[in-house]
């Protein structure tokens, strides 16, 4: 059997939705508010008409105005049968109070009623709106996590526990930048004060791709765009997530191709060029041998004719330099692309290069760690350039780390002199081998199988042609260390 006060507050319910139903109950409360007159001692004429005031007040409750209205005549009539002949003055004037009393009380208990029924619908227009929400959550191809000010994981939905491997009941309350590797994970709170006191907005409305961590440790490539609530006085935070490795990893395969068309191509015309380029440089290889076979001969001369001599040498010279300027020009039509250089932030440049270059390595197990200088982040640069040069040295590093049990990889940012910025990548890898240093930056020098054994040295004609220079070391914790340079930013603030 279910509990009395449930049973009330079900018929209460139906009688609001059935005014019969109501109005019989309000008659019900007269005819016992009637009883109990009839059976109370006499003599309390002053306070005859109290009990009639109770049907009133439920009346109103349940059926508003009107049914407290009903209410009110009903008691009027039933004092008025009670009275009986003895219709007196006192009495009128009683049943005068009565009414003024009810009709005050039928009032109130209608705005009661108002009031009940304004909250109950907004209770339910809350509900249908927390459960519409919860199937946008739920159902969203985009992770979302909503955050507060602190940077306190609020909710986590179920495509965030899918793309991260966290429950939402494991993350809740625990502070967001456990989803992000360095340096965001140590750096998170302070980009929302930094938002918070100077109301700058570096990602928020903006999106951006970044490095996210999973629960294992991995990172992979995200879009993270960030809109910002005010709810009671709370700010909150709420992020859309995007896994663009699938996305990223078909790009990546794109301009794999793309660059080994380019590459083809580079030697299709080159191959051109050399041949033509034969011809041009067969004519001051002949006049140099033609100058010192004449030379040799003047030697084996009795008299030695020194000043024919030093002239036909300063010819063969002439002639070498112009073979010199002959080969120069091929080198230049190879790198010919100018470098268009802009005002860009490093941060951002590396950022992308780096998930960019993570596509497919995600199983591998690297690890990223990034440490910037801000004075150092803004330089002049060609960005898609830059970025070539950088998803080399991460994916040279990558591959020589490939058979190491700890594979940490390290990008650093940190101004060099007045006027340059250094980038350093470092691997835990074997390092260079020794065979190949020296040669390390021509073209076709590789020791893998499969290598071109380009990127380096294309790499060091694009930091060349910015102005920078590119050479390498030997890590003293071992591996390899990479490092360019760049030309800071004058004036002008990164794009
Ligand atoms: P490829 O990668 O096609 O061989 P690169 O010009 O990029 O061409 O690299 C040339 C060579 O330099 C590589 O074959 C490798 O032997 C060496 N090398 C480059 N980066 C590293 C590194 N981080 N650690 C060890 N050796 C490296």
């Amino acid at each position: 059997m279910e509990p009395i006060g449930q049973s009330i507050a079900r018929l209460w319910r139906r009688a609001g939705d059935h005014p019969p139903l109501a109005y019989a109950m309000i008659a019900a409360a007269v005819a016992a508010a009637w009883a109990f007159h009839a059976v109370a001692p006499s003599g309390q004429a002053d306070f005859s008409l109290l009990p009639f005031l109770l049907p009133v007040l439920l009346g109103a409750a349940l059926a508003g105005f009107a049914g407290g209205s009903f209410a009110t005549l009903l008691g009027l009539a039933a004092g008025a049968l009670a009275a009986g002949a003895d219709a007196t003055g006192a009495n009128v004037a009683h049943a005068l109070l009565f009414l003024l009393v009810a009709l005050a009380v039928a009032g109130v208990g209608e705005r009661m009623r108002r009031h009940y029924q304004d909250a109950e619908a907004a209770n339910v227009e809350l509900r249908a709106r927390e459960a519409r929400l919860q199937s946008i959550m739920e159902t969203a191809p985009d992770a979302i996590i909503v955050i507060d000010e602190g940077g306190l994981i609020q909710s986590f939905s179920a495509t965030a526990e899918r793309m991260f491997g966290w429950r939402a009941e494991e993350v809740i309350g625990a502070n967001v930048d456990m989803l992000m590797p360095e340096p965001d994970h140590s750096r998170h709170d302070r980009y929302i004060s930094r938002y918070l006191e100077t109301g700058e907005k570096r990602i928020i409305g903006l999106g951006r791709i970044v490095t996210a961590k999973r629960r294992d440790g991995a990172t992979f490539p995200i879009e993270l765009a960030i809109g910002e609530v005010q709810a009671g006085g709370r700010r909150c935070f709420t992020g859309f997530i995007r896994d663009i490795s699938r996305r990223q990893r078909t790009e990546a395969r794109l301009q794999e191709l793309q660059s080994e068309l380019v590459h083809v191509s580079r030697l299709t015309a080159l191959g051109e060029m050399a041949s033509a380029l034969a011809h041009e440089l067969n004519q001051p290889l002949s006049a140099i041998s033609n100058y010192l076979k004449g030379s040799v001969r003047l030697l084996e001369e009795s008299v030695i004719d020194a000043a024919r001599i030093r002239d036909a040498v300063d010819k063969a010279g002439d002639q070498a330099l112009r073979a010199g300027e002959i080969i120069r020009r091929l080198r230049d039509f190879v790198t010919r692309r100018e470098a268009e250089a802009s005002p860009q932030s490093l941060r951002k440049i590396i950022e992308e290069a780096s998930a960019l270059a993570l596509v497919g390595l995600a199983d591998q197990g690297v690890r990223h760690t990034f440490s910037f200088d801000e004075s150092a982040d803004c330089v002049e640069a060609d960005r898609v350039q830059i970025q070539q040069v950088l998803i080399n040295l991460i994916r040279n590093a990558t591959d020589a780390m490939s058979e190491m049990s700890t594979r940490d990889l390290t990008i650093s940012v940190a101004p060099h002199g007045e006027e340059l910025t250094l980038v350093c990548v470092a691997d835990r890898g074997p390092g260079v081998v020794p065979e190949i240093a020296p040669r390390l930056f021509q073209p076709f020098v590789t020791s893998k199988p499969d290598g071109m054994g380009v990127g380096l040295s294309i790499s060091r004609t694009i930091v060349e042609n910015h102005g920078g220079k590119m050479w390498f070391e030997a890590n003293p914790t071992g591996g390899a260390l990479f490092k360019f340079t760049l030309p800071r930013c004058k004036a002008a603030s990164a794009r």
